[in-house]
């Protein structure tokens, strides 16, 4: 995702039994003074873990219909399952302020229960580890997030109405019931049922666009055929135009509000190009059946890397006579690049979101560096250390585990930091050496899950080096060097004499010169 970087200062000493591998709730949380200190965290918060896959989803079927003036959606939600290890007798999904109108099974339900955030179904009998069942679940939802709608009722222009999906991090819940957590993977259909005129899109493939002849609705019927995380499901929906290119085999789309159009070309047409250089960058082919660019009225972030069908915010847009003065270059590279950083190896769970943003942010800043050559490369690095130590005082790591809510970790340590982190990591690998990882970390994960200790291994294998200690202090541990330069010269000599000293303190709480 490509959002504005928000600082997050927490106090207190609060902090979640470190103990439960589970996710802590509030209720789990207890004041550890003494104890627990050996525990605790460097900032308060809870500590946060990805949940225990009790059941693998398999397949997971959307079928929606939108109502625009209401600004509601019926659905039916069906999800194919096998219980993992040991057999199952409840399923639990996320589901927040949902209708459910009714449940129905492969297997015999007992009973169902719609809490204030979950769908809990009980089964009359265990499913045993292995065996495939599915459930079908159709609801009503009146969405506060998760689903948007932009119409005239609203403000927005009549000819523009539509509606788009935002799953990252946990909205999708709001809208359709589901597991809703990256650690898990799956294939994915949408059917939407939207009226004639209107366009409608999703992840994958297009397999299927009919008119029911008596409610008049048209259904686009989108299959995502390879696995990827609940978070880019995407459903963007209204009056659409689009451009169309292509890279290779990869037809590309860029869709705009018609109101809009006229300025789509300025936006789309690098896309081609920044593609062709992440294919060479990278080493490995962009994944997806297609790729698909959405510019909607007042998007929740800048961008959003659903999986082959990103969403961008229309503030993106520009006209001729701003061309000089304005760009979509870094945003839609960076967006691409998460294609493969994020869709195809996805964070296990938020406390790794350095391995999405940071790549994204990255390569964002290397196609910078092959458009407009290697001094713009260092300015954006520029921008982005600035951006860093711009804030003195931080006692976080890139990857913690205590925060508060999974959107605290969007922030300046996971893109412009994480940015660093790999920068230097080509510096002393070589740039030879470094594509060598990062392709096979992406095809040895490819879609799957990562962690960073999963990027560690493949470097240390390849390099035949230690990274503990890099990885320790830029990933694991708080800050930034600090380091205050002398120069003298030395007539007589005609020498410079320069020192260098490195003056951040290690202690977590009194990070820097400022707080001491
Ligand atoms: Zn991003």
């Amino acid at each position: 995702m490509n959002k504005m970087f928000q600082s997050v200062f927490l106090a207190g000493l609060v902090c979640g039994l470190a103990a439960n591998a589970r996710a802590a709730t509030d209720a789990d949380a207890v004041a550890c003074v003494k104890a627990g200190n050996f525990l605790a965290p460097t900032a308060a918060g809870r500590l946060n873990y990805a949940p225990d896959r009790e059941v693998s989803v398999l397949h997971f079927a959307l079928d929606v219909t939108p109502d625009f003036q209401r600004r509601t959606v019926a659905g039916s939600a069906t999800l194919k399952f096998k219980p993992n290890v040991k057999p199952a007798q409840v399923l639990k999904l996320d589901a927040v302020d949902l209708r459910v109108e009714s449940v129905t099974a492969s297997e015999k339900i007992q009973a169902y229960q719609v809490t204030a955030d979950h769908l809990v179904i009980t089964f009359a009998k265990p499913i045993p580890a292995d065996q495939e069942a599915s459930v079908t679940i159709s609801y009503h939802a009146e969405p506060d997030s998760g689903l948007y709608f932009r119409t005239p009722e609203m403000g927005y222009k009549e000819g523009d109405t539509h509606c788009f999906s935002q799953g990252e991090e946990i909205e999708a819940r709001h809208w359709y019931p589901c597991f809703d957590s990256p650690n898990e993977k799956f294939t994915s259909e949408m059917t939407c049922r939207v009226p004639a005129g209107m366009t409608v899109v999703s992840n994958g493939r297009l397999v299927a666009q009919e008119t029911n002849a008596a409610t008049g609705l048209v259904a686009f019927h989108w299959a995502q055929e390879q696995p990827h995380a609940n978070y880019l499901i995407s459903l963007v929906a209204g009056y659409f135009k689009k451009i169309e290119g292509q890279h290779n085999n990869v037809p590309l789309g860029f869709l705009t509000p018609p109101s809009e159009f006229e300025q789509a070309t300025n936006s789309f047409r690098e896309t081609d190009e920044i593609m062709e250089f992440f294919e060479q960058e990278i080493g490995v082919p962009y994944p997806w059946a297609k790729y698909d660019q959405m510019c909607v009225n007042d998007f929740v972030a800048g961008g959003m890397e659903n999986t082959s069908a990103t969403t961008l915010t229309d503030n993106t847009l520009f006209t001729d006579d701003t061309e000089n003065l304005r760009s979509s270059r870094g945003l839609v590279a960076h967006e691409m690049a998460h294609q493969s950083f994020g869709d195809l190896v996805t964070c296990k769970d938020w406390s790794h979101i350095w391995l999405n943003e940071g790549f994204a942010t990255y390569y964002q800043v290397l196609f910078e560096g092959k458009k407009n050559g290697h001094d713009a490369m260092l300015y954006a690095l520029y921008g982005n250390a600035r951006n860093v130590t711009g804030v003195p005082c931080d006692t976080n790591a890139i990857v913690r585990r205590n925060f508060g809510e999974p959107s605290e970790m969007f922030g300046y340590l996971a893109y412009p930091k994480g940015s660093w982190v790999l920068h230097m990591l080509r510096a002393q690998l070589g740039e030879e050496l470094y594509r060598r990882c990062i392709k096979t970390y992406l095809e040895r994960h490819r879609y799957g899950n990562v962690t960073t200790e999963d990027l560690r291994a493949v470097i240390e294998e390849l390099s035949g080096r230690s990274y503990d200690q890099f990885f320790d202090q830029w990933l694991y541990h708080a800050h930034y060097p600090e380091l205050a330069v002398d120069y003298s010269w030395d007539e007589l000599a005609k020498l410079a004499k320069i020192s260098i000293r490195q003056e951040q303190t290690l202690a977590t709480m009194s990070c820097c010169s400022t707080c001491r």
